[in-house]
């Protein structure tokens, strides 16, 4: 450990505290940055960070929010995301709300109950929606940088598949014959919005630590 409790070795913090979402980032950026070890990526879990309050209106402005905070109570080159499914047929939403669209911040069950009751009535040929994902990176040099991925695709009627998080059962990706909750760690990686704002992070990391 570091005076400032940090472990050994770490070199870049996730500024994110799900676990599921902390998993695929790390996976994708040791995948992306030549030469970065696992170990050297470590989570705002166990970290003492502060709160932050997410009012900005944008995926963009709240991933740097995070991002910020994180760099500036640790020294290291921080990075966090901010995400969510935007629906045509309701405007966008839920949007920056996607977390706590049921009303309670986290509760992925109750979330796709309610986005399968408002689309109830809705035919399958306006189901699309779009998962969008802006990722912030923070040097403690002050350099910001932010990126944005989307993955487009469809809702489902009811939930399909046990893996992924969030709303990955309803979600059926454009040119995929199955829900993102039935893709493979790798294989949502390898399409998903967070892969795609990642890898472009990723490159912004490679040159900064190269
Ligand atoms: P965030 O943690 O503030 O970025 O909120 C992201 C929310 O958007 C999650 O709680 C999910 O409801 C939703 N979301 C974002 N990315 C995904 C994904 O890859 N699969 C399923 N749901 C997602």
């Amino acid at each position: 450990m570091s005076a400032a409790g940090l472990p050994d070795g770490a070199r870049i913090i996730l500024a994110s505290h799900n676990a599921k979402k902390l998993a695929e980032l790390q996976r994708i950026l040791v995948a992306a940055v030549p030469d970065l070890e696992t170990e050297q990526v470590i989570s705002a879990a166990g970290v003492d960070l502060p709160d932050v309050v997410e009012d900005a209106v944008t995926f963009q402005g709240n991933a740097l929010l995070k991002a910020r905070a994180a760099a500036g109570a640790t020294g290291l080159l921080a990075v966090a995301d901010d995400s969510g499914l935007a629906v045509d047929v309701l405007g966008g939403a839920p949007g920056i709300f996607s977390a706590r669209w049921s009303g309670r911040h986290g509760d992925d069950e109750a979330n796709n109950d309610l986005l399968l009751a408002q689309l109830a009535d809705v035919p399958d040929a306006h189901r699309k929606a779009r998962f969008v994902c802006a990722a912030a990176l923070v040097a403690p040099d002050g350099t910001e940088e932010v990126e944005t991925g989307t993955m487009h695709g469809r809702l489902l009627r009811e939930r399909q598949g046990a893996g992924g998080f969030g709303y990955d059962p309803l979600f059926l990706p454009d040119g995929q014959g199955r829900s993102a909750a039935e893709l493979t760690p790798e294989q949502k990686d390898s399409i998903s919005h967070r892969g795609e704002a990642f890898r472009a992070i990723a490159d912004h990391i490679a040159r900064i630590l190269g």
